[in-house]
């Protein structure tokens, strides 16, 4: 089970967001201190750990990144961006999923085939495979 952290103060503002309260700043910051709390309550339940968001300061997103791997290595740690491309703040390597893709209404979310977004899945080191189409819903 993923353990998904919403992330406030979204740049991105996608026309049709399904989020748009996390324009604003709004919440707590998120420090390690933080994720240790949220890693206390549900350490039993989750394999991996999701930030949704944070394309303000991608930089402190990847720093978390770091930290989760050094200090829990047992957790998956993903990243979903609302920017379409990883921006250079960012080390990939230091994820096991990465989403891509602001939220374009017409095109749908990741489970339409249609969507823009793309969700990829660290092979080793750099180098990341699209398992976008893993979501898709399947038409009857
Ligand atoms: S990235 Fe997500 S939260 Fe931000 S505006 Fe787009 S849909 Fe909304």
């Amino acid at each position: 089970m993923t353990l998904s952290i919403n992330i406030s103060n979204c740049p991105c503002h996608c026309p049709g967001c399904h989020s748009s309260y996390l324009w604003q700043d709004i919440g707590e910051p998120l420090t390690p201190m933080v994720l240790e709390q949220f890693i206390q309550k549900y350490e039993d339940e989750i394999t991996c750990i999701c930030f949704m968001g944070g394309d303000a300061e991608s930089k402190a997103v990847n720093d978390l990144a770091v930290y989760l791997h050094r200090e829990h290595p047992q957790y998956k740690v993903g990243w979903y961006s609302g920017r379409t491309h990883v921006p250079t703040s960012i080390c990939k390597s230091n994820f096991d999923y990465i989403k891509v893709g602001p939220y374009i209404k017409h095109l749908g979310c990741l489970k339409d085939m249609t969507t823009n977004q793309r969700l990829y899945k660290r092979v080793s080191g750099d180098e990341f495979s699209d398992i976008t189409s893993r979501f898709w819903r399947k038409k009857d």
